[in-house]
């Protein structure tokens, strides 16, 4: 990563970004506000390790954008933002906390400037307790707790991945299909259940070995070394842990038929979803497929309160809207990326 923080700000199309450190931890702290043209930018807040603040900066933008068009493309009144706290390792205990009392008295500074919830590396617990300190947790005013996506965004994936199957195979019956579920947190985790219950051989791989055997042992799943992830053979490759894992390097390797996941960023270019096109591979948009976290949070906003009601809501939306992108990509002879991105740019109105 050659970009300096001042390039990445003169760079973005974004709204602007407000930057704070925490010295008692070692950690930078990034909200990346992209667009306001729908409503209040709201996005997860990402806890992670980065080579240098210009990678997490850099990282809280490509987030932040994805999150605009996730809003605009599910047809919600919210807009791009995004937060990373890069801290230097693993953080846990009073350290935790006082890191996420910091960035609780930051957000009250944006004044609701900012709505922000649950992302990689952050926990249902870590939004409950940033919740006593600021309002800007979306999905706090339902109750004690803060709403948890990851099982709402795991349904999403799972209908998302019967969609694809069905466009790819013409049935999306998941019985005695392969799915490999890379990353088994909040979201891979449930999805890697829901998959195995509904029939599919599951094969899972985590950077965290004991996590990976956990959850394996929990669906009667394989796991997969992380090392041969890529050259698995399987029917959908399901990213679910970091980006960027779809690129001009693992593309030649992939042995899947379709590339569905929870995961933000999955391409690292954009140009990588034509080289998907040109192995036959069908990709299910991120930020379509994973929407169904911020899809439940908006629908509680809304009004629907109960649960199975909002999980079955997500469901049908997601899978019709990957239906018509699907179909509209091949109607057009364009990438399904391409597709996804002309209905997020309608909503816009940037057509
Ligand atoms: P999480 O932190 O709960 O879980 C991530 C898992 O991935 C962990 O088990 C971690 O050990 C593993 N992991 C990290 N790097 C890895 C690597 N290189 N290879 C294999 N495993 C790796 O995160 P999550 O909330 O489950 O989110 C997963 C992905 O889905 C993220 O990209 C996130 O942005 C995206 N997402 C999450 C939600 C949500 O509702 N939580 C919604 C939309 C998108």
């Amino acid at each position: 990563m050659s970009s300096t923080i001042e390039s990445l700000i003169e760079e973005w199309d974004g709204l602007g970004v407000v930057t704070s450190y925490h010295r008692e931890t070692d950690t930078w702290i990034f909200v990346a506000l992209h667009d306001a043209t729908l409503g209040r930018p709201t996005g997860g807040c990402r806890l992670k390790s980065y080579g240098s603040p210009a990678s997490a900066l850099h990282d809280a933008m490509r987030l932040a954008e994805g999150m605009t068009f996730k809003w605009a493309a599910m047809g919600f009144e919210y807009g791009g933002g995004k937060s990373v706290l890069a801290v230097p390792g693993p953080i846990d205990g009073t350290a935790r906390r006082a890191l996420f009392r910091h960035f609780g008295k930051l957000l009250n500074r944006l004044d609701g400037a900012y709505g922000v919830g649950e992302d990689l590396g952050t926990t249902p617990e870590d939004m409950a307790f940033l919740a006593t300190i600021t309002s800007a947790v979306a999905g706090s005013g339902h109750g004690s707790h803060p709403v948890d996506p990851g099982p709402f965004t795991a349904a999403g994936v799972h209908a998302g991945i019967v969609a694809s199957l069905s466009h790819a195979y013409g049935t999306g019956d998941l019985t005695g299909r392969s799915v490999l579920v890379q990353g088994v947190g909040d979201v891979g985790g449930p999805l890697a259940v829901l998959l195995a219950r509904s029939g599919a051989g599951v094969l899972v791989s985590d950077v965290d070995a004991d996590r990976a055997s956990a959850v394996a042992r929990e669906c009667g799943g394989t796991v997969v070394d992380p090392r041969h992830v890529y050259d698995a053979e399987c029917d959908v490759y399901a990213p679910c842990a970091v980006g960027a894992t779809v690129s001009r390097r693992t593309i030649p390797e992939l042995r899947c038929r379709i590339v569905a996941g929870s995961a933000n960023n999955q391409l690292e270019r954009p140009e990588d979803a034509d080289l998907l096109v040109e192995r036959g591979i069908l990709y299910a948009p991120d930020y379509v497929i994973n929407g169904g976290g911020a899809m439940a949070f908006g629908l509680m906003e809304r009004g629907t309160r109960d649960s199975a009601e909002v999980t079955n809501e997500v469901r049908r939306r997601i899978a019709g809207s990957l239906d018509g992108i699907f179909r509209e990509a091949e109607a057009l002879s364009i990438s399904p990326a391409v597709a996804a991105h002309r209905v997020a740019a309608k909503a816009l109105g940037r057509t």
